[in-house]
C-alpha cells in the first residue's frame, strides 16, 4: 500500500469517521467552492426546494465525499451514499430513488462508472423527478411512471471528461476541486490533530502538509504515521524534526513524491529521453494501469510543473531533471 496513495484504505475510513468535517465552516480551503455552495444551499433552503444537482470532480482524496456530507448536513436532510459500479441494474437505482425523502441528497461516487442502462433511468429522475419502470415480462410487460420526491443528486468523478455529455448537462452546479495549498493543509492537519488528541507543533504540521501532495486524505494519513513515530522514538510530541525524520523513513521526499513518482519521472527521462511519451507506453514501462497514472500520479506532477502533457505525450520538465539530481538535456521541455 502506497503511503501517499490517494485512495482510501480501511484505516483511513475508520479514522475519517471522526475527523471528516460535517459543516461548511470546517471544510477548509477550496474557498470559491465553499462560497458558492453556501449561497446555493441558503437559497434552496429559503425557497424550501431541493438543491439543484451537483457534480463534483477532482483527484481522489480532495474532499468530494466530504463535500456531499457537508451539503446534506447544511440542508438538514438525509444522505444516501452509493457508487457507480455498485448500482448494477436499473432496479437497484429505482429502489434507491423511491426510498428518498423530499429534498434528500443521493451521493453517487464514481458516477462515470454507471452502466448505460442505469444512466438512462437517471435522466428523467434528475430532470422531472420521475422514473419509468417495467412491470412483468414478455408480451404482458408494461412500463409505469413513478413520481419521485424532489431530491438532489451529488455525483463525484475524478475527471469531468469521463462523463457522457447528456449526464453532465443535467447537473445545474458543477464544482471542480483543486489541490490544496500548504497553509490550507496545515490547518487541516492541526484540526485533525486536535480531534485525535495528538500534540502537533505548527512546524510539525506544516512539514506534514508540505509533503501531502496537496491532498487532505494523504495529510491525515501522514499525520497518523508521524504520530506512531513520535510515540515510539520520542515523547509523542510532533515537532518539525520528528516530522522530517518520520517522513524520511517513509521515503516521502521534500516535494511529497514517493518512489512511484520518482520512478515515473526516471522512466520518462531514462527510457524515453525525457519524452514525449504516450500514456500507454508509460503505463506499460511502469507496470501500472493507465487509469492510475492519469488519475492518481500525474495530476500532481503536472500541477507542480514536473511534467507536461503535450499532444504527442508526456514530457519531463527541467524541474524534474533537477529534482532527480540530473542535468536537463537540451532541448528539454524547459517551460518552467
Ligand atoms: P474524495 O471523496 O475526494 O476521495 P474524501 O471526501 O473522502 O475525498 O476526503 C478524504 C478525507 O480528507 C476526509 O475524510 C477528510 O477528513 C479530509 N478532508 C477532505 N476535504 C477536506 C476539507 N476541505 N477540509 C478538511 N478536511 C478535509
Amino acid at each position: 500500500e502506497r503511503i501517499i496513495g490517494a485512495g482510501a484504505t480501511r484505516e483511513d475510513d475508520l479514522s475519517e469517521a471522526k475527523i471528516r468535517p460535517a459543516r461548511l465552516a470546517d471544510y477548509l480551503g477550496q474557498a470559491p467552492v465553499r462560497e458558492q455552495m453556501q449561497i446555493y444551499i441558503e437559497a434552496a433552503k429559503s425557497r424550501t426546494e431541493a438543491l439543484d444537482h451537483v457534480l463534483i470532480f477532482g483527484p481522489p482524496g480532495l474532499g468530494k465525499t466530504t463535500l456531499s456530507h457537508v451539503i446534506a448536513n447544511e440542508l438538514g436532510v438525509n444522505l444516501r451514499v452509493t457508487s457507480g459500479p455498485v448500482i448494477e441494474r436499473a432496479g437497484d437505482l429505482a429502489a434507491l430513488l423511491t426510498n428518498l425523502q423530499p429534498h434528500d441528497v443521493l451521493f453517487i461516487d464514481e458516477i462515470h462508472r454507471l452502466s448505460p442502462v442505469v444512466e438512462e433511468v437517471l435522466y428523467p429522475a434528475m430532470e422531472d423527478f420521475q422514473i419509468d419502470i417495467m412491470i412483468g415480462e414478455g408480451p404482458a410487460a408494461r412500463s409505469i411512471k413513478l413520481d419521485l420526491p424532489p431530491f438532489t443528486l451529488v455525483g463525484a468523478t475524478t475527471r469531468a471528461g469521463l462523463l457522457t455529455a447528456p449526464l453532465r448537462d443535467r447537473f445545474g452546479i458543477v464544482q471542480r476541486l483543486e489541490f490544496y495549498e500548504v497553509d490550507e493543509l496545515t490547518q487541516i492537519v492541526r484540526r485533525a490533530a486536535g480531534i485525535l488528541g495528538i500534540h502537533c507543533e505548527a512546524e510539525g504540521a506544516s512539514e506534514i502538509a508540505r509533503r501531502a501532495r496537496g491532498t487532505p486524505r494523504i495529510a491525515n494519513r501522514l499525520l497518523r504515521r508521524v504520530r506512531d513515530y513520535a510515540q515510539v522514538k520520542a515523547d509523542g510530541h510532533i515537532s518539525r524534526d520528528i516530522a522530517q525524520a518520520a517522513l524520511g523513513m517513509l521515503k516521502v521526499d521534500a516535494q511529497g513524491f514517493d518512489e512511484l513518482d520518482r520512478r515515473m519521472l526516471n522512466v520518462i527521462i531514462d527510457f524515453f529521453e525525457g519524452g514525449p511519451v504516450g500514456v500507454e507506453s508509460l503505463a506499460a514501462a511502469l507496470s501500472e494501469e493507465r487509469g492510475t497514472l492519469e488519475d492518481v500520479i500525474e495530476p500532481y506532477l503536472i500541477q507542480q510543473g514536473f511534467l507536461v502533457r503535450t499532444a504527442r505525450g508526456r514530457m519531463a520538465t527541467a524541474r524534474a531533471y533537477r529534482h532527480l539530481g540530473l542535468k536537463p538535456k537540451a532541448p528539454a521541455a524547459d517551460l518552467f
